[in-house]
């Protein structure tokens, strides 16, 4: 027997390795057209951006190896360009030498795999336009970046995009992601992407959903100008295109063989192509979808290798079946991962199909243990309870609750069965009741009509929100309108409950809704518990993060660093806030500092980014002191001091600084010229007298500080109106009064000219001069829409908190 296999990587390395177990006598002979063999072609974002430090490490298998293990003929540069069915030969060209020769074979094997594509763009066609497929692409993106490369734009947010933009961001280029659809990672729902989208962000990505690219200009220093569809340019250092792909089958079309109108080929279930002694495998063929029974492409690596070893034992003579593919896939964006099987809602609502759904959003191991985080599970069902698909994003536990589906999927698991498996437990790594056991009591639930749920984009206009978390959960916000009865007092509010009106109640994740769903359908009332509660509808309805971004958190890191004693006290009491969001961890410090003496120190871990800004804050508001905060891939540490002012050295010198100093806080509301003057003269004038002083700019005020000539920036509609509506910045304000459509005003500026005295923007450069802290108010700004490079140089962000807390150690505070 002689075998012959094209294409040498996943599935054709996997197909002769698996063939010569199978047979020792057989002569097989492997071609590749590149220079590599069997090397880790999903590792190769990852040596990019150093994670995967030795370049050979990606090299799985050499033709010298696969010679002297297996016996197997590998010839690289060798590219099969055609095969002649009748007389059972192949045609190979040798691309070093251009040595041409043919080579017969008994069984033919092709895995010729896929190619990116380089959509019809101007410019995309450049070969200095990057894309990241095989071995000498990385290398060219490596010496790219090695010669001084500081920005990137990456076309398309599928799994490579994503895995790229993450390594360059890792290595230090700015870089900007364009994705035409309105979210990441194509294979997720839109709400189910959401969480990744905001990593992206929270590192610092330029991302740019529901955008396109126009043209690709190369300049003449080799950058690019990246024109996109909203109109703006990026100017860039490097381009990677990573916008899909297509089947590498001309040689297969050409030997006519059967192909689909994606231009996959055909092949029945034994993997045999049109013809008996041609067989194909891997990412250029069409397959079986496991969920549908429909056909379907999935070019993915696990597919591949498995077909590999099938048509090996069926090259010779087994009839071994491929059933078919889930598209089971995961990827690691920063500190999040997200995952997918099975079939998304967009391809069910798409095909027509009826589905149920619910989501929910577990702890990914016991609460109580240290580094738990959330995770955001959907579940896609039939009526009569076969799971169709599903999708989940977290930090943690995200790979074995997703492989626990897939398996469900592939093996036909009821919701009894996923109730009733045994899954390994203990804190570190579950909970007694694992995620996928509580999948199965959400999924029954639903399908006995025990539990009926709405979801976020679902719910009624007129129907009665009810918020039954604690009060102090709905601090971290809640859905507008809702009314909040904490869940223990529900038995005793029936009375303020609408009997006429459905109810549609929910609670953080879901559990204590259902709960209160029970309650007040047993007494009478037509309700609906939100799938996955409100973490959830945030999924949804995202809203502006309060949290700072990555950069920001390293500003206020280098800022905190200074409040550090150099003798760490000893920790009193430890809590552990992660999986809670922004500002649930400031509520569990709060708890818990009331269970310590004063100068004993609680020591706080959470996985809320926003918390390494907010927990300063508290601690200068509340009096406690923060001994120490640092924040290392994700988490955020910190060592707060109960009311420690009497008892630490370091602590006594920080405070007799603090009493030693008179400061004075000006709220500045208004953004009327004549206020806006006040407010500087005012506080220049403190200046003078050795106060610290510091301006919070909030709602209209934050217009004094807007650039008159800002860059253009991307805006939602609302915040393009208000920016138009409103003043941009000191030079084009109005007096509060006498404006006379720009009369009185005009006539002001003139006198203040004549009279030597200073403008509003001189004034303002002067304040700062003088020491003058401007803070921007970071709810109006994200309320009106206006972003941070449209504000002035030498103005700081700030929360509510971090004014509360400046406004507590102010001799004066003003409001204008
Ligand atoms: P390939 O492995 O691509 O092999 C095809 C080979 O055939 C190529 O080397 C090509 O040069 C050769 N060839 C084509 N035509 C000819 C010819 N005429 N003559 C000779 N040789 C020819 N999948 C996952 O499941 N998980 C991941 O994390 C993941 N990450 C990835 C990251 C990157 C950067 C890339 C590029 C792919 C990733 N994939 C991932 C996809 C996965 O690698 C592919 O699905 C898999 O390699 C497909 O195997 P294949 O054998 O069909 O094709």
């Amino acid at each position: 027997m002689k075998l012959i296999i094209v294409g040498g990587v996943a599935g054709g390395a996997s197909a002769a390795a698996r063939a010569r177990r199978v047979n020792e006598d057989a002569e097989i002979i492997m071609f590749e057209r590149g220079e590599y063999v069997s090397f880790a072609n999903c590792g190769l974002p990852y040596h990019i951006g150093k994670v995967i430090p030795e370049r050979e490490s990606l090299l799985v298998m050499t033709p010298e190896k696969l010679k002297g293990r297996a016996n197997i003929d590998v010839r690289i540069n060798s590219k099969v360009t055609s095969i002649d069915r009748k007389k059972k030969t192949v045609s190979v060209t040798n691309n070093k030498t251009g040595e041409k020769y043919t080579e017969s074979y008994d069984k033919l094997i092709l895995s010729t795999g896929s190619s990116p594509l380089r959509p019809p763009i101007p410019g995309a066609d450049d070969p200095d336009v990057m894309i990241l497929w095989t071995i000498p692409d990385m290398d060219k993106i490596i010496e790219k970046v090695q010669s001084g490369a500081k920005s990137a734009v990456v076309i398309g947010a599928g799994f490579i995009g994503v895995e790229v933009v993450e390594n360059l961001v890792e290595l230090g280029l700015k870089t900007t992601l364009v994705e035409m659809l309105p979210q990441v990672l194509p294979p997720l729902d839109k709400e189910m992407a959401q969480p990744i989208s905001e990593i992206m962000e929270f590192h610092g990505v330029n991302l740019n959903l529901n955008n396109g690219v126009t043209e690709i200009k190369k300049n003449k220093d080799n950058s690019f100008s990246v024109k996109l569809k909203t109109g703006e340019t990026v100017e860039t250092d490097m381009v990677i295109m990573s916008a899909g792909i297509r089947p590498n089958s001309e040689l297969a079309k050409d030997a006519g063989l059967k192909l689909n109108k994606r231009g996959g080929i055909v092949v029945n279930k034994q993997l045999q192509t049109n013809d008996t002694d041609i067989y194909a495998i891997g990412d250029v063929i069409e397959v079986n979808d496991l969920v549908l029974d429909e056909p379907t492409m999935v070019p993915l690596a696990g597919p591949a290798n498995k077909q590999g070893r099938i048509v090996a034992d069926n090259v010779f003579g087994k009839k071994l079946e491929y059933k078919g593919s889930q598209g089971t896939s995961i990827c690691k964006i920063f500190e999040k991962t997200a995952a997918a099987t099975g079939i998304n809602e967009k391809r069910l609502k798409k095909e027509g199909i009826d589905y149920h759904k619910f989501y929910f959003t577990p702890n990914s191991h016991a609460s109580y243990y240290p580094g738990g985080y959330m995770l955001f599970i959907k579940v896609l069902f039939d009526k009569s309870g076969k799971i169709l698909g599903a999708q989940i994003t977290g930090n943690d536990g995200v790979d074995k609750r997703i492989d626990l589906l897939a398996t469900a999927i592939r093996k036909g698991l009821t919701f009894d069965d996923l109730e009733e498996l045994e899954l390994a437990y203990a804190p570190p790594y579950g909970a007694a009741k694992d995620p996928i056991n509580f999948a199965g009591f959400v999924g029954n639930n639903i399908l006995s009509g025990s539990s009926q749920v709405v979801y976020p984009d679902e719910i009624p206009e007129n129907a009665y929100l009810l918020d039954i978390r604690e009060p102090d959960e709905v601090l971290c916000g809640t859905i507008d309108g809702s009314v909040n009865i904490p869940l223990g007092k529900l038995r005793d509010s029936f009375d303020k409950l609408p009997k006429d009106k459905e109810i549609i109640v929910f609670c953080k994740v879901g559990a204590r809704g259902y709960l209160a769903e029970l309650i007040l359908r047993a007494n009478g009332f037509n309700v609906k518990n939100i799938s996955g509660g409100y973490e959830t509808w945030k999924l949804f309805y995202p809203g502006p993060s309060n949290c700072p971004t990555m950069v920001e958190q390293e500003t206020e890191k280098a800022q905190t660093v200074a409040l550090n004693s150099p003798k760490m006290p000893k920790v009193t009491l430890e809590i552990n806030a992660c999986g809670l969001q922004c500002p649930g961890p400031i509520v569990k410090v709060k708890e818990n500092i009331e269970k310590i003496n004063n100068g004993e120190v609680l020591y706080v871990k959470a996985s809320d980014a926003g918390f390494l800004n907010d927990i300063p804050a508290w601690c200068n508001a509340t009096g406690h002191t923060l001994v120490n905060v640092k924040s290392e891939r994700g988490v955020v540490e910190a060592l707060i001091q109960k009311g420690a002012e009497k008892n630490t050295d370091s602590m006594t010198a920080i405070t007799k600084e603090v009493d030693g100093k008179k400061r004075t806080t000006i709220v500045l509301f208004s953004n009327d010229l004549d206020k806006a003057l006040a407010a500087m003269i005012i506080a220049s004038g403190f200046a003078t007298l050795g106060h610290e002083v510091t301006i919070f700019f909030t709602f209209w005020g934050i217009n004094v500080l807007r650039k008159n000539n800002p860059p253009r920036l991307k805006k939602d509609l609302l915040s393009r109106m208000f920016g138009f509506m409103m003043p941009r910045g000191a030079k084009k304000l109005a007096l509060s009064k006498m404006h006379m459509m720009g009369m009185g005003t005009g006539m002001m500026k003139h006198v203040m000219k004549t009279k030597n005295i200073n403008s509003l923007p001189e004034l303002m450069k002067q304040a700062q001069e003088l020491g003058v802290k401007f803070l921007i108010c970071e709810m109006a700004m994200n309320m009106m829409g206006i972003q941070e490079d449209e504000v002035i140089d030498g103005v700081e962000r700030a929360g509510v908190a971090n004014f509360a807390a400046l406004s507590e150690k102010s001799t004066t505070t003003l409001f204008i």
